[in-house]
């Protein structure tokens, strides 16, 4: 037997949670389907856990500067092991409080993995049983279903650790390998470098972070270094031979020993076993292709979020699923701006960045681009005189004076740049900034006082 909704939204993640509650707050009968945990990727594991192990790998670079500012130290240790516990029960806490909302919100949960049987219709098969036992139809059914992480196609590759599995862990070994130079593969390496284990990334292009200011991505290569891990440049992963908690990663250049090797080499849209073609819907390099009202090539089947060709993060997804159920349930027109999408790589040192990078201003406006940068040594690093200096620049287009980047490599740079992306978001010329009044002692006043 069917039960009718007005609205089915597949995957309970960021993106489907925000779209469902909101249809529900205009009156629609709304089903979620979850086959794993409600919270999906960025409170299960992704942002969330991985911004408070970030917290914990920072108690390292204080502890290193602490003897500068006459505080003394004996006997630390790293108890990562009650680190990814405490993450864990946190995960545990806020996944509950999602289960709450939706119910609150009068949003129906159905557990279990769905799949398309036709474009109205949904089978539901339970985590745990192979069986369906369920269908669902509405008028309209939102893909949200997010993605997951790619493990490359080698030898020896299940021997390797995915993101995922890095929430799942008792503890860390004394040594890591990361594969990868994106943001997850950053990201972990200052994480376990920060708590004490020694990191080794292998990196199969020349830079980090492709994609992001050259310059950005350079400084973070020598903050990284200098933190101690092992950057090994155009370097290919070829295998993995041994056994867990023994292995050899096989290079194009070398071999090395490691008791763990984490692969962060991009992520995919979790399409397996959703049926979606039975619906007729239209997928392109493994992606769902939506329009502007994130509709695919099929009336009343939509798509949010990281299964889609547009751009994967949270608050992406977030704002897409609200519009989505503001057009359809509200008559209201708004639409989520691509421009100016702020972004941060939560590494040590941080980077963020909002609008377009040196690289790509230059190939939008040739010659009429400014720079605008300042670097320095931070205070709080001044007593010791460690650590990685700050980079902060504004690309400016000469014809508009409009600021149409602007970058931050140092301490809170990702709280520093989403506020920078308001001013980015209004226009703001380089003469609206430094009619700004800084404010001293600051990292961010750089930002209005750049000659
Ligand atoms: P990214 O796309 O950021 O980086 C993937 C990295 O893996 C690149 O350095 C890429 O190299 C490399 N790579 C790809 N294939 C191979 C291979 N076969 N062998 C070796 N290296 C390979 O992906 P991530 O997995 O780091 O993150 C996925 C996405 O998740 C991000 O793009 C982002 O959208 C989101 N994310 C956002 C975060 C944030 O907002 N802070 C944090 C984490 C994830 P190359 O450059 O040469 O292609």
């Amino acid at each position: 037997m069917k039960d009718s909704f007005d609205l089915i939204v597949l995957g309970a993640g960021s993106g489907g949670l925000a779209a469902a509650k909101r249809a529900a707050s205009y009156g629609a009968k709304v089903a979620i389907i979850e086959g794993d945990r409600v919270g999906g990727t960025c409170v299960i594991r992704g942002c969330v856990p991985k911004k408070l192990l970030v917290y914990g790998s920072l108690y390292g670079h204080y502890l290193e500067n602490a003897s500068s500012y006459g505080v003394q130290f004996s006997g630390v240790k790293f108890d990562t092991g009650k680190l990814l516990s405490n993450v864990r029960k946190e995960v545990d806490r806020l996944n509950k409080l999602h289960i709450q909302f939706l119910s609150k919100s009068g949003v129906e949960l159905f557990t279990g993995w769905g799949r398309f049987t036709g474009p109205n219709s949904i089978s539901i098969r339970k985590s745990d049983d192979k069986q369906e036992n369920l269908e669902l139809s509405a008028k309209h059914i939102l893909v949200a279903v997010g993605g997951q992480p790619i493990r490359p196609d080698i030898k020896g590759a299940s021997l390797g650790w995915v993101s995922d599995d890095m929430f799942l862990q008792q503890t860390y070994p004394e040594k890591v390998i990361i594969i990868g130079g994106g943001f997850i593969a950053c990201e972990f390496a200052s994480i376990l470098n920060g708590i004490g284990v020694e990191v080794t990334q292998l990196v199969r292009g020349p830079e980090l972070l492709r994609g992001f200011d050259l310059e950005l991505a350079r400084s973070l290569k020598e903050g990284m270094k200098g933190n101690g891990i092992d950057l090994r440049f155009n370097t290919s992963l070829l295998g993995i031979e041994g056994k867990n908690g023994d292995m050899t990663v096989i290079t194009n250049n070398n071999k090395y020993n490691t008791a763990g090797v984490l692969f962060a080499v991009g992520r995919k849209p979790y399409l397996k076993g959703l049926d979606i073609d039975k619906a007729g819907v239209r997928v392109m390099d493994n992606k769902i292709e939506v329009d502007q009202f994130n509709m695919t090539n099929i009336p009343g089947i939509y798509a949010i979020g990281d299964v889609t060709n547009r751009i994967n993060l949270t608050p992406v997804a977030i704002s897409e699923g609200r519009n989505f159920s503001d057009r359809l349930y509200a008559n209201k027109d708004g639409f989520v701006s691509y421009q100016l999408v702020p972004k941060a790589v939560f590494s040590q040192p941080e980077i963020a960045s909002v609008g377009l990078s040196e690289e790509e201003a230059f190939n939008k406006f040739p010659g009429q681009i400014k720079i605008y940068k300042s670097t320095f040594r931070p205070m709080s690093n001044s007593l010791s005189q460690k650590g990685g200096k700050c980079l902060m620049k504004l690309i400016v287009e000469i014809k508009s004076e409009k600021i149409i980047g602007c970058h931050m490599i140092g301490e809170h740079s990702a709280e520093i740049i989403q506020m920078a992306s308001i001013s980015l978001m209004m226009g703001a010329k380089k003469e609206d900034f430094d009619k700004t009044m800084a404010l001293h002692p600051t990292l961010a006043e750089e930002f209005v006082t750049m000659k």
